[in-house]
């Protein structure tokens, strides 16, 4: 055993659908890893309401301390807008952790799963989103909160964008599509947003240079969705600001099937976190119905991220373990109702488990 061959990871259930649907993620990358000689070694923090409860927050300063020595965390959504005052306008407790940990890139897979029906069945892209900047005022890592209103009428949001954080993304979107299919497209809006987004667009043309394997193209936002519908499969890697990134990486999961299975990754250099794409779905929680699949495939790309850090061959076969494994489920028309199927949460769970 080398020290890379046990993995911790911190588990933060959440609040609505996060308590079913993370612990049938958990299970099931635990299978996984163990196929591959990986002990995961869990260990659940406090986070959401129930820290509310039990700590008076819904990010204890203790799980922040904590989740500091962890390199991958599993973490269910927050229904923050159910939160009993102050919490509710306290900052979203997702944000806190991305903000707290510096987790300035957002990673959106969108491919579909064979046999569920998409819109584009043969997309596959991978949306590299700038989580650290732009006109997200609750995330923004200089301007503290970058909106504001001078007069009761006016309001105004400051759209940051620096050379820095421009930079570090584009790598982090270049390495990924030479590990890919070769091909980056830049999406910026810089016939408008010149000054801010041209400053994005021609850093990451600069990376780019060092990436000479990767075939660069640069679109606009608008004609960027407008080709996303119109030829999906022709795109492989799509780097871009805050706001585009989020707008796009909904259109993209719509596409290949619903935003209820899309996975998504934030990171920094040093710590990766698994979080679904979709929130809390207090409509249907607690009722064992919510599809797990966003959160089993966020898990998988947490562990690609990991593998690739480590340079541990294993975590990428347990990630791909688990995408086969959910194909498969899907296959065996085990399938959660926003499939159309009749599974219930831990059904699916079982199910995916015993196969792994
Ligand atoms: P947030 O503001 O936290 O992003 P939201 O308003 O976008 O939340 P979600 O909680 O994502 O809403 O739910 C949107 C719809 O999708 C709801 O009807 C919900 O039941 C459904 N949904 C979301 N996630 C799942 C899931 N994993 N399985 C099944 N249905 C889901
Ligand atoms: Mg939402």
């Amino acid at each position: 055993m080398t020290p890379t061959d046990t993995l911790p990871i911190a588990v933060l259930h959440g609040d609505g659908i996060g308590p079913e649907v993370v612990p049938v993620a958990v299970a099931a990358a635990d299978k996984a890893l163990a196929a591959q000689g990986i002990r995961a070694v869990w260990q659940d923090l406090p986070y959401g309401s129930a820290a509310i409860d039990t700590q008076g927050s819904a990010i204890p300063s203790s799980t922040l301390a904590a989740l500091a020595d962890y390199r991958v965390m599993v973490v269910g959504p927050h229904d923050s807008a159910a939160y009993p005052q102050p919490h509710r306008d306290a900052p979203a407790p997702g944000a806190v952790l991305r903000k707290h940990f510096g987790l300035y890139a957002n990673l959106r897979p969108a491919r579909a799963i064979p046999g569920v029906e998409a819109m584009a069945p043969d997309i596959d892209l991978l949306i590299v989103r700038e989580n650290s900047e732009g006109l997200y005022a609750d995330r923004n890592m200089l301007v503290g909160s970058g909106e504001f209103m001078p007069t009761p009428d006016v309001a105004l949001a400051v759209g940051l964008i620096t050379r820095q954080a421009s930079e570090r993304i584009a790598e982090r979107a270049f390495a990924a599509a030479r590990a890919r299919r070769q091909q980056l497209t830049i999406v910026h809006k810089a016939n408008v947003l010149r000054l801010s987004t041209g400053l994005f667009r021609d850093v990451c043309l600069e990376v780019g240079r060092r990436f000479p394997e990767v075939t660069v193209q640069q679109q606009h936002v608008d004609a960027m969705a407008a080709l996303l519908v119109r030829r999906p499969a022709d795109f492989d890697v799509l780097v871009t600001e805050n706001l585009f990134g989020d707008i796009l990486s909904d259109l993209a999961a719509e596409l290949s099937g619903s935003l209820g299975l899309a996975s998504s990754i934030n990171c920094s250099d040093t710590q990766v976190m698994a979080q679904a794409v979709h929130g809390a779905a207090p409509d249907i929680a607690g009722a064992g119905l919510a599809d797990p699949i966003a959160m089993i495939g966020s898990v998988a790309s947490a562990l690609d991220w990991y593998g690739t850090a480590v340079a541990h061959g294993g975590y990428a076969a347990a990630a791909q373990a688990l995408r086969e494994g959910i194909a498969a489920t899907v296959a065996a028309g085990v399938r959660t109702a926003d499939l159309g199927g009749t599974a219930g949460t831990g059904e699916f769970g079982e199910y995916l488990c015993a196969l792994l």
